[in-house]
């Protein structure tokens, strides 16, 4: 089995997530008692999210190769980097250790052209609904059409997951926001909703949505344990 490299804590909510969802996947496919091979370096999101807020982004950059670089010298055979906001800096982590980047959109792409749909709703943080490194990714890639909310709900949609998700705050009434922001998305055409922010599954479930939605943490979990299966 292969060794794989977990960069977790953006946020530990999802963090563990990830590694109890590879290790149900790796045992699910395996013997009851086989979990897979890893290692997981985990930073520390208050710095992360500082760097972010102020646009530092060549210092998060710097953050994430080091933290890359860690796992390869621990004896890693692949990169998982579990956030889809700091794939920003993909090329950060891919210029600075030899092992595969398992990319996040490229697992959550491909699950969407599968089922069949080309036009597709994204929540996230603002970063990742606005900047093109990952809705570029969808459209240019694989040729979807990524449909984000409108400027206000794309705030709430953000605040709640640095206030309250990636702070282990799961409300009601912030699920009944996303609920009647992803109807919204359904309202303009999407086929179906990515659950892009890696926290979001914490809150939102399959029943809470009346297309499909694609949970980014399940699906890039289990390209990783693809990964540690692999030969
Ligand atoms: N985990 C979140 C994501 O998937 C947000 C936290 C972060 O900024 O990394 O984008």
């Amino acid at each position: 089995m292969k060794v794989v490299g977990l960069i977790g804590g953006m946020s530990w909510q999802s963090s563990h997530q990830y590694y109890r969802l590879i290790n149900e996947t790796v045992r699910d496919r395996t013997t009851p008692l086989t979990n897979a091979r890893s290692l997981m370096y985990t930073v520390n999101f208050a710095e992360v999210e500082a760097l972010q807020h102020a646009g530092r982004w060549d210092e998060a950059g710097a953050m994430m190769a080091d933290a890359a670089q860690r796992l390869e010298r621990g004896g890693a055979e692949c990169v998982v980097l579990c956030t889809n906001t700091m794939h920003k800096l993909a090329d950060a982590i891919t210029g600075s250790v030899q092992i595969p980047l398992l990319h996040i959109a490229d697992a959550t792409a491909a699950a969407v052209k599968a089922a069949g749909i080309e036009r597709i709703g994204l929540l996230g943080t603002a970063f990742t609904m606005e900047q093109d490194f990952y809705k570029g990714r969808l459209t240019q890639h694989f040729g979807l059409e990524v449909i984000t909310p409108e400027a206000p709900e794309r705030e709430r949609v953000h605040r709640i997951i640095y206030d309250e998700l990636c702070a282990g705050v799961v409300r009601d009434s912030s699920r009944a926001e996303y609920v009647a922001i992803m109807e919204n998305l359904v309202t303009r055409g999407a086929q179906g909703v990515i659950l892009g922010c890696t926290e979001i599954m914490l809150l939102v479930s399959p029943a809470d949505c009346s297309v499909p939605t694609f949970d980014t943490t399940a699906l890039h979990a289990l390209a990783a344990a693809d990964f540690a299966l692999s030969v």
